[in-house]
């Protein structure tokens, strides 16, 4: 299955108890960086344009950060005689190792520097205990263990959650499968991602999955802003 295959709605218009998930828009995923998806950058002017529109609106716009330990378990140079994208499966980690990427406090791990952060807010870092990856951002790789996320969606009263940034078959997948898990209405944004495309079979496996889940897909321009809703300032 490829994102051709997909059927996308027609048209969704922002409500309130709707919020914007932008998904690990970060420099080690862009072209040039230590794990760089394909045309990665091609998305931050969307993805502002977007982000604008929900500010205008009152309704959040959520970051997530991959915020790794420096040798994270996730990382191929932590495993003697392991290449980026070799297989390797242990609880919390793979089916991929991956080079060394968005290490705490590096400049890899900063946030495109197109990207208008100021829309965000929160951010909720990922992927920092050692032993263990966090592709999605409500839940790590055990499946089990909560990044907070959820949380602060329940608190603030969000029902329904568009999903966008890097990469479509990884994190964004999992934030939104994981979404979904929860009781979340999930609107996958499939014009504002790209993929890693590693293995395989990863896309297909993604788009398959999130069907399954029960997860829509919507293109950004169906995304339609209905002026009149204004969700009033407190
Ligand atoms: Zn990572």
């Amino acid at each position: 299955m490829e994102l051709t295959d997909i059927q996308h709605k027609k048209g969704v218009t922002p409500r309130e108890g709707d919020g914007l998930i932008v998904v690990d828009m970060q420099n080690d995923f862009m072209p040039g960086g230590a794990l760089a998806v394909d045309n990665g950058d091609t998305i931050v002017p969307g993805i502002n344009n977007l982000m604008k529109r929900f500010n205008e609106q009152n309704l959040p716009v959520i970051f997530t950060q991959d915020w790794h330990t420096e040798n994270h378990k996730s990382f191929a140079s932590a495993h003697e005689g392991k290449e980026p994208n070799d297989p390797h499966e242990e609880p919390g980690i793979g089916p991929v190792l991956w080079p060394d990427h968005c290490v705490q406090g590096s400049e890899g791990a900063e946030f495109h520097p197109d990207l208008k952060t100021a829309y965000a807010q929160a951010i909720i870092r990922k992927g920092y205990n050692q032993n263990r990856d966090s592709y999605s951002g409500f839940l790590e790789n055990d499946h089990k263990t909560e990044t907070g996320l959820d949380g602060y969606l329940q608190s603030r009263d969000i029902s329904r959650i568009f999903v966008c940034g890097l990469a479509l078959d990884y994190c964004v997948f999992f934030t939104a499968a994981d979404g979904a898990g929860k009781g979340y209405e999930v609107q996958y944004i499939t014009d504002l991602t790209m993929p890693v495309g590693s293995p395989e079979d990863s896309v297909s496996n993604a788009l398959e999955t999130m069907q399954e889940k029960g997860v829509e897909f919507v293109k950004s321009d169906a995304i339609i802003f209905d002026k009149n809703s204004k969700v009033k300032a407190v």
